[in-house]
């Protein structure tokens, strides 16, 4: 959107996915039908002249960054942070995490194939979700959602069914240091705490604390009979084993900033122990990454030592903050890009053929936008017959099939502009 509010810019986006838009399809949770609809945005960005997908396509695989290099002026990474933050405590690393369950009740491909169906233990009536930011809370709402409420959502149906059949009456979530340091957002908390159909319980010291989250925890009230999101404050992991985990209680130190362990440890029993203490950048084939902060080092945009190569969002930042920090964290890199085209710093592609001549050479079909509106148009029509908004594709072959299929698109698309760009 930023490049194209600049003239005569021509931007292609390249996504190893048959279908776009990345967390606002298969991050934001399904019961949050209102941050989805900033899909209606992308589309509007996607109508402008200039815009073109090549969808089903992996930088790495498919091609190379310098295959990308030598056909546009620029190349953007915005590849987000897909991995998980690691669990350094004895058995942390068997735990399941957050990120294949989100992945796994949005369709998400990589978590769809039958051996994902029932890969959750949910045989057991507690979860623990180790973690206290926004990504904690979408895990345990919905685990502990009543299925029937989800029945309306785009959730995926192989979820869905996981979910009906699931035990889980209790998610109790764990933060390493107090109510005053939670990592979610208040609308988060405001909405969780106002829903009538779970209790949220703190466990916690609220006494003297001045902090409009915490006043949010004031309110959670007892609702008998509902399933629990238990809150749990200074409780930090220290083993993860078959009956559950070990929890240590923490006390605060220097303000607050750090929590140090104490020896009262206690065993919280579950079945399922999901960690969600954050994501990490995975790093990208030809550039540099910084393995400390999972990111690509950059300036202001510009990719250290790749001229011409630039990154936005999770991938240069590391990931925090909302749609609106990154948007304003693209129009940062893009003003970069314009001043070093300015200054005459970017190389004119020298390649004769298109990328997606390119890509089709080596046998791959790319899907472009009507193909992603096929798609699109399918999985609505699915969620019509069903009461829902969409019921989604989450096979890459099925996806490509639908795109394939030659039926016409209806959508306005207006006259293209002259120079290339990519992103
Ligand atoms: P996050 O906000 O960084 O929270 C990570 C949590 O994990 C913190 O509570 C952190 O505790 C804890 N943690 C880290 N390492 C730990 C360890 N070793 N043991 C125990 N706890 C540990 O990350 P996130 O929840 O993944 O969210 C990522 C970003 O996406 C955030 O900006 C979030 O707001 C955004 N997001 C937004 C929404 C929404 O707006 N609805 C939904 C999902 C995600 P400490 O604070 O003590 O380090």
């Amino acid at each position: 959107d930023e490049l194209l509010k600049r003239p005569d810019v021509e931007v292609t986006v390249v996504d190893r996915l048959p279908t776009p838009y990345g967390l606002v399809r298969a991050g934001v949770a399904p019961d949050h039908p209102e941050t989805r609809a900033i899909d209606r945005l992308f589309r509007q960005i996607e109508e402008q002249p200039g815009f073109s997908y090549l969808l089903g396509v992996e930088v790495g695989t498919d091609v190379t960054h310098a295959d990308l290099a030598e056909r546009f002026d620029a190349v953007l990474y915005c590849t987000g942070a897909p991995f998980d933050r690691a669990l350094d405590v004895p058995g942390g690393d068997t735990t399941m995490t957050a990120t294949d369950l989100v992945a796994w009740y949005n369709g998400h491909p990589d978590r769809s194939s039958s051996l994902w169906h029932y890969a959750f233990d949910l045989s057991h009536e507690r979860a623990v979700v180790v973690g206290n930011g926004n990504v904690a809370l979408d895990v345990a709402r919905i685990l502990a959602t009543d299925p029937t409420l989800l029945e309306a959502s785009d959730v995926a149906d192989h979820a869905l069914a996981a979910l009906r059949s699931s035990a889980v009456r209790e998610v109790v979530v764990i933060a390493r240091r107090g109510p005053a340091q939670s990592a979610f957002t208040l609308p988060e908390i405001t909405g969780l705490v106002g829903r009538d159909d779970l209790e949220v319980v703190v466990e916690g010291d609220l006494d003297g604390l001045d902090d409009p989250k915490v006043d949010a925890l004031r309110t959670a009230r007892p609702r008998p009979g509902a399933r629990r999101i238990v809150l749990r404050y200074l409780s930090a992991p220290v083993r993860v084993h078959e009956r559950g985990v070990d929890v240590a209680r923490t006390e605060l130190v220097a303000d607050g900033s750090r929590a140090v362990l104490t020896d009262d440890v206690t065993t919280i029993e579950a079945g399922l122990v999901l960690r969600a203490v954050g994501y990490r950048g995975r790093p990208l084939p030809d550039l540099p990454f910084d393995v400390a902060t999972g990111t690509v080092p950059h300036d202001h945009g510009s990719v250290d030592g790749v001229p011409g190569t630039y990154v936005a969002g999770w991938i240069k930042r590391g990931p925090s903050g909302f749609i609106g920090t990154n948007k304003s964290d693209a129009a940062e890199t893009v003003d970069r890009l314009f001043a070093d085209l300015n200054a005459g710093l970017l190389t004119a592609p020298t390649a004769r053929d298109s990328l997606a001549a390119l890509v089709r050479s080596r046998g791959v079909t790319p899907v472009d936008l009507d193909g992603w509106r096929r798609i699109d148009v399918h999985e609505r029509r699915r969620g019509l017959v069903e009461g829902r908004p969409r019921v989604r594709l989450t096979d890459v072959d099925e996806m490509r099939a639908t795109a394939a299929v030659s039926a016409p698109v209806r959508r306005r698309r207006p006259r293209a502009r002259r120079v290339a760009w990519g992103a």
